[in-house]
């Protein structure tokens, strides 16, 4: 068995009580330090590098691993370090004289680098410790994961089925992905606080004004999403963090599939913006806090 492996397991062992069963909703168990398992035998066994598929169905979207490990690289330079920071000053100021473990999910987590960053951040600066969880519908980005952060829990799952227990997180995150808020409420601590990132008006202009001109930019605005979020929760804070980033051409691949799907640009007109020039690109995010 591969260390990796043995150190997930034995994670998951020791924190098996937040899982619920996909197929059953029964609580889980780790079983043979190789699989969770429930009550009704239900199996499920840990990969080589230590995630665990809970996910049901077979995939309806083969992602491509190669824009994972670009995606990753991207992370690992730093683009969303300043984004990482706001999210983890606010959730220091919430945790002032906490000394319990501290459970996160990140309900999306694709590479997993958001995570990591977070729990180290956290874990730095205060006394807690932070038992941090990801789940992505994306394989290939929970693989990474799990090669590369031995010391947080991968599932590869739906959001629309969230493998967990109710209410077991003090934080859910949902970093520039699609939301499923009944499930966020469902496995949500009363008085937890979800955290929501959404991109704002200026979020890659770079690559939108290739795409749409100046003048005839498309007009894009986040106000729909930002309502949605408060129908399930009241905000407690908004934060806007803009900045540039140095971009190198053969991380372009990368930076064009974090585009919103609202943009509406076609897979041809993005493979054409591989070869667009650009040194920089901006970052525009908007984090919003709020309370279950
Ligand atoms: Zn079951």
């Amino acid at each position: 068995m591969s260390n990796k492996k043995r150190l997930a397991a034995q994670l998951m062992a020791a924190s098996s009580a937040i899982f619920r069963c996909p197929v059953c909703s029964a609580a889980m168990e780790l079983q043979h330090v190789k699989s969770l398992e429930c009550i009704n035998r239900h199996t499920f066994d840990l990969s080589k590098v230590g995630y665990v598929n809970l996910f049901t169905h077979s995939p309806k979207v083969k992602y491509e691993k190669q824009m994972f490990e670009a995606r990753h690289l991207l992370c690992q330079a730093g683009l969303f370090a300043p984004m990482n920071q706001v999210i983890s000053d606010y959730m220091i100021h919430e945790l002032v004289d906490t000394d319990q473990v501290i459970k996160l999910l990140d309900a999306g987590c694709g590479e997993g680098s958001h995570l990591f960053h977070l729990k180290k951040y956290v874990e730095r600066k205060t006394a807690s410790r932070l038992l941090g969880v990801g789940i992505d519908l994306a394989k290939e980005g929970v693989y990474i994961a799990a090669r590369e952060y031995p010391n947080l829990i991968w599932c590869v799952a739906d959001i629309a089925n969230c493998p967990f227990r109710d209410r077991q997180f003090h934080f859910i995150m949902n970093i520039l992905s699609p939301a499923n808020y009944a499930e966020f409420q469902r496995v949500l601590m009363n008085g937890g606080t979800m955290i929501k990132v959404v991109p704002g008006k200026q979020h890659l202009q770079e690559i939108r004004e290739y795409f749409y001109g100046q003048t005839a930019r498309k007009a894009y605005t986040n106000d729909r999403t930002i309502q949605r979020f408060q129908d399930d929760f009241r905000i407690t804070a908004i934060e806007r963090v803009t900045y540039k980033a140095a971009i190198a051409q053969e991380w372009m691949a990368a930076v064009i599939q974090m585009t919103p799907l609202s943009w509406g640009i076609a897979a041809e007109k993005q493979q054409q913006a591989l070869r667009m020039e650009v040194n920089e690109i901006t970052m525009d995010l908007t984090i919003l806090f709020g309370k279950k």
